[in-house]
């Protein structure tokens, strides 16, 4: 016959309590052959069930040795180990060991999940196994809808998924009546005829009277081991396994890890929700963030495309935020004259700027007034939509005319009414409209009311000064920027007496700054939505690893049926890194629900949504998944399974 199913040479197994070391098994010998059917006894507390997880490969002896057919396993890997018991080992324990959200079915079936056995064949096998057993009527029952009879026989049907060349049953009367019980030791009776190798532990004599071998172990000893029965020959079993191919196998774990992440969201959907909590957050306020930073970065560029590329705004000062730039008085209306006469200039206007409140009739606006040139309107790339624009004349006149913006018409003629020729009180100056001016202005002052006068009537007659806010240069279509910029400047240094107490600026500085300015915004609210994203990373860790000590039971009763580390691993992290994602994806319906309810209500904002914000976000939500959950995963594969197991 060859090498003995089991033999067990020298075993010694020490407990430590604190700093004292017990043996509860000692100097135990054991063969046990292929066929036979072995009841060990012994009063509580002898270490039977002791000896029982070491024959199980669930716990390992502290020394001596354990072969299973010839080979030690003190040589094998985890991995082995739980293909041992995966491939040749059936447990049956007193209190069943069933996983409370499966019903019969799914926890018949769970050692094939991990011996990769295909799907369609597993379910077939485990019905079969549950009707063969008087339970065809409860296969969808969970063991909580199932009589202890019931849900030893569903551990039964579990054992011999895989084959169960070796059933290992410790204590299955133990937890059941006086004729249960004994309908159990029929069963296993029968399954001994049928060929499987019986381990039994009882410590009731009548039990263990139905194996043909009892084994008497007393304080971690054996004391007696007699033959009651004789060792008739018989078949023996063998493993129905049938294997799906590597490549399906893989899928169909990975598809089973999803399908009970699934199941261990929905067991705690309030916890689950609250822990996506932080993700949705963080995702939501990332993209959003970076919405809103393009739409409004879009918006204005959209509005300085539409003045050209080419224009020149000189101002006073040394550059953006030069607070003495108030105080410089020197750019004069005879500077922009200079300009004007200069053969790259194709139109020039000054501007001076105010405020004032404009009264018509019983309505009061404030509004912004800008002096400006003839040409202002043709420089800022505007359109006279009604009446006309001032002349040169008007200029030299310091007219009281007046060209206002839609926002102005708007505002001041609320009814629709012809504004051409209405005059509006500026503070104390009466002044006619002419004309109504649409298209860019942009700036601070985009969304107000706007109203051009010639600069002459605003310097002379509303502010009484002589200088100017800035200077535009229209540059003509074929000449050089940097050219004109350069001409602009000699010639103003040398009208200045040599002073450069201005500085130049194009449509594109504008746009560089304006594009640095909000990138580095957005870069900022993005850094603050990160941290928020690690948070919520950090409270699905938490999550997990209180999930983990909470399943620790069912980590167990995995591994005892043959689940591998790594199948406990993928479980856990597809669970995190589902819990992410869903999260994430809810994070991206969040801030596109905002960005519809914010253009609703206020209309100068605009979200501009790109997909490459929208992968990102889910990305980064499954990689805080992966790289969060990866901790809690990796301590639940790494526990032992017999600690795993005695857990309550
Ligand atoms: P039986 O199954 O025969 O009732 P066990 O094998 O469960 O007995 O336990 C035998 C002895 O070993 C008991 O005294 C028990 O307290 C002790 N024991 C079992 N497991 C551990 C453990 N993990 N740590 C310390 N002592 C243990
Ligand atoms: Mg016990």
């Amino acid at each position: 016959m060859g090498e003995p199913l089991i033999s067990v040479k020298d075993l010694r197994r020490e407990f430590r309590n604190g700093d004292e070391v017990v043996a509860v098994l000692k100097d135990i010998d054991l063969v046990i052959e292929r066929g036979e059917m072995l009841a060990i006894m012994g009063p509580s507390g002898s270490g039977k069930s002791t000896l029982m997880n070491i024959l199980g490969c669930l716990d390992r002896a502290t020394s001596g040795t354990y072969k299973v057919a010839g080979r030690d396993v003190a040589n094998m890997s985890a991995d082995e180990l739980a293909e041992l018991r995966r491939e040749h080992f059936g447990f049956i324990f007193q209190r069943y060991q069933l996983l409370p959200d499966l019903d019969a079915v799914q926890n018949v079936e769970m050692p094939a999940i991990y011996s990769g056995m295909e799907a369609g064949s597993r379910r077939k096998r485990a019905i079969e196994l549950l009707t063969r057993l008087g339970l065809g009527d409860r296969l969808d029952h969970r063991p909580s809808e199932l009589s202890g009879g019931q849900q030893q026989r569903v551990s039964i049907a579990r054992a011999l998924m895989n084959g169960g060349e070796i059933i290992l049953a410790d204590e299955p009367t133990g937890a059941l009546d006086k004729k249960t019980g004994e309908e159990m030791m029929k069963l296993l009776a029968e399954l001994h005829a049928d060929g499987h190798t019986i381990v039994l532990v009882t410590h009731d004599q009548n039990v263990a009277n139905q194996a043909e071998r009892i084994v008497e172990i007393s304080d971690g000893r054996i004391v007696a081991d007699r033959r009651t029965g004789d060792d008739t020959a018989r078949e023996l079993v063998e493993a129905p396994v049938r294997r799906a191919s590597r490549w399906t196998e893989g899928i169909d774990r990975a598809f089973e890890a999803l399908r009970m992440a699934v199941r261990a969201m929905g067991a705690h959907k309030l916890r689950t929700f609250l822990t996506m909590l932080g993700i949705i957050i963080g995702i939501a306020s990332v993209v959003s963030v970076v919405a809103l930073g393009q739409g409004s970065q879009q918006a204005v560029l959209a509005q300085i495309s539409s003045i050209g590329t080419n224009t020149i705004t000189i101002a006073p000062g040394s550059g953006f935020g030069d607070r003495t730039a108030g105080r410089i008085r020197t750019l004069l209306p005879t500077d922009a004259d200079a300009i004007a006469q200069q053969s790259f200039a194709d139109s020039v206007t000054p501007r001076v700027s105010s405020n004032a409140t404009v009264l018509y009739r019983s309505l009061s606006v404030s509004s912004s007034v800008t002096g400006v040139g003839p040409d202002y309107f043709r420089v800022s790339g505007m359109t006279i939509t009604e009446g006309v624009p001032f002349t040169q004349t008007s200029v030299t006149d310091r007219s009281q005319e007046a060209v206002i913006d839609t926002n102005a018409q708007s505002a001041l003629f609320p009814n629709g009414e012809d504004p051409i020729g209405q005059v509006l009180m500026l503070g104390k100056v009466p002044v006619r409209v002419i004309g109504v001016a649409t298209g860019s202005s942009f700036g601070p002052g985009s969304g107000n009311a706007n109203i051009y006068l010639p600069y002459t009537t605003v310097m002379d007659r509303m502010l009484g000064r002589n200088y100017l806010n800035a200077i535009t240069v229209r540059v003509a279509d074929d000449y050089d920027m940097d050219e004109a910029e350069a001409e602009i400047t000699a010639l103003l240094t040398r009208l200045h007496g040599g002073a450069t107490d201005f500085f130049l600026q194009n449509s594109n500085t504008i746009r560089d700054t304006i594009q640095s300015t909000s990138q580095t915004l957005t870069l900022l609210i993005a850094a603050i939505a990160v941290i928020s994203l690690v948070v919520g990373g950090i409270g699905v860790m938490n999550i997990m690893l209180v999930s983990v000590s909470e399943r620790t039971k069912e980590i167990g009763i995995r591994m005892a049926v043959g689940a591998r580390g790594s199948d406990i691993l993928q479980q856990f992290l597809v669970e995190a890194v589902l819990v992410c994602f869903v999260g994430g994806a809810a994070g991206i319906a969040l801030s596109f629900a905002i960005g519809a309810i914010l253009s609703q209500f206020v209309s100068t904002i605009t979200m501009s949504y790109s997909t490459l914000s929208i992968v990102v976000a889910v990305l980064s939500s499954t990689l805080i998944g992966v790289a969060f959950g990866f901790f809690p995963a990796r301590s639940a594969s790494k526990l032992d399974p017999v600690d795993a197991l005695a857990r309550e």
